[in-house]
């Protein structure tokens, strides 16, 4: 491509972005009720959508998975930022070069970082590419191809062997090296045990946020939880932190018999291929149509902060270990095989949340999540509710078929209820 049609489309394509960004945002904005200490993670992920970074004199690592331990990053005086996009002005920039089949998270992050290079080369040291899926692992080519340098963490395609789990370690090992040629700062006791201390505090605050979600009057709006999870993939935690305080201290403060959305609106859990800001397409369908979010299992949200890392000693031989185990065994993925966890786990929550649906989005092309939607529907309709089933992508061609549906499914719902009360 010459240099004049690159710059126009570099140009048309933020400009796309801010746009789209502005948009679900002022959607978002319209929903009843909501907290207005939300403000800041909607401002963060604007000027994020508009180059900007939170500063930073640490060396910058992108990720591109929830399965990349950030503790040993963090504690090797790394800064990390979750490449991951959600973004259809940036998936349009993919898709010339990336197969139509392609998921469109794999070419929004491509395409991101093809058409801002001369932003992004900049700010990252190394990106750290998981081989998980068949489509992220490709990618690591494609962006080494781009002139950035990227680091493979290599996952075993199964948790539960010794041999898996051995190897997982390793990598996880081999990993903590590479990132202390990166950064020159060698992994000691004290700032990993500080590091995991500060996660362990995101992964806090992050439950209690979760209860508020879950609660008989829900104070937060699933999409609001989108929010502040898509906002954690780029802000320093610091900052992040000190915003959930104040939202939750807002939610604390809330008259008791006020909530989101409205009373009676038929509660759902969401999972599936990850909703990332600022393509919240069918979170948002689902609040606007009257549902409520109460609880989700994507690595895009409530997946990234579950989990926190648990060691008996703090000393490095058995913290580095458990920081691998607290990325591994818990993960739900379904680049997993078997992954019977993920059903139970979902299970789980339609049970604790007192969710009446589950809606399961595949986007297209994202065959791990559509090869699993079999056996979480076959598990779920022996337990909880019905399931919706829905595949899309990140265009707004789709938007009046996923309504109806939606809308059809949450009036299901309370037909259902009718009948049983
Ligand atoms: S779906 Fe799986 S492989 Fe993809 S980002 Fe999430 S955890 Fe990682
Ligand atoms: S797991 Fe699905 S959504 Fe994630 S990169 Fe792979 S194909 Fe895309």
């Amino acid at each position: 491509m010459n240099s004049d049609r690159f710059d126009r489309q570099q140009k048309t394509t933020r400009l796309h972005l801010a746009m789209e960004s502005e948009d679900v945002l002022s959607r978002i904005r319209e929903l009843p009720g909501r907290c207005g200490s939300m403000e800041y993670f909607e401002t963060r992920l604007l000027d994020f959508s508009r180059g900007e970074l939170p500063p930073t004199s640490n060396k910058r690592l992108g990720t591109m998975c929830v399965q990349v331990p950030e503790e040993l990053l963090h504690a090797m005086g790394a800064s990390s930022i979750r490449l991951c996009d959600g973004s259809y002005a940036f998936d349009q920039v993919g898709a010339e070069f990336m197969p139509a089949k392609s998921c469109p998270l794999t070419r929004a992050t491509l395409g991101k970082l093809h058409i801002n290079q001369d932003f992004w080369a900049d700010k990252l040291d190394a990106i750290v590419v998981p081989t998980t899926c068949d489509q992220k692992r490709k990618m690591a080519e494609s962006l080494t191809a781009m002139g950035y340098p990227v680091i493979t963490l290599e996952i075993p395609a199964t948790r539960d062997t010794e041999l898996a789990v051995a190897y997982w370690q390793e990598s996880v090992k081999r990993f903590a090296l590479q990132v202390q040629d990166i950064t020159g700062v060698k992994l000691t006791r004290k700032k990993l045990k500080e590091a995991i201390a500060l996660n362990g505090e995101s992964s806090r605050l992050f439950r209690q946020l979760q209860k508020f979600q879950q609660a008989e009057k829900p104070q937060l709006y699933g999409v609001d939880m989108f929010l502040v999870m898509s906002c954690y993939f780029i802000d320093e935690q610091a900052s992040w932190q000190k915003a959930v305080r104040a939202l939750l201290a807002e939610c604390e403060g809330r008259p008791v018999d006020k909530q989101v959305g409205r009373a009676k609106s038929p509660r759902i859990v969401f999972t599936g291929s990850p909703a990332i800001f600022p393509n919240l397409k069918t979170p948002l369908l689902i609040e606007e149509s009257g549902g409520l979010i109460v609880g989700d299992e994507c690595c895009s949200s409530s997946r990234i902060l579950y989990d926190a890392v648990a060691y008996d000693e703090d000393q490095l031989y058995d913290m580095v270990p458990a920081v691998a185990d607290r990325y591994m065994k818990p993960c739900t993925c379904p680049c997993f095989t078997p992954n019977d966890n993920r059903t139970r786990k979902i299970n789980e929550l339609l049970d604790t949340c007192k969710a009446e649906g589950l809606i399961y989005q595949s986007l297209s092309g994202c065959l791990p999540y559509e090869l699993e939607q079999r056996p979480v529907s076959e598990a779920v309709s022996e337990s909880a509710g019905p399931m919706l089933f829905v595949e899309t992508d990140y265009s707004p061609e789709d938007v009046g078929q996923l309504s109806t549906r939606v809308e059809a499914f949450l009036e299901s719902i309370q037909n259902r209820r009718r009948k049983t009360t």
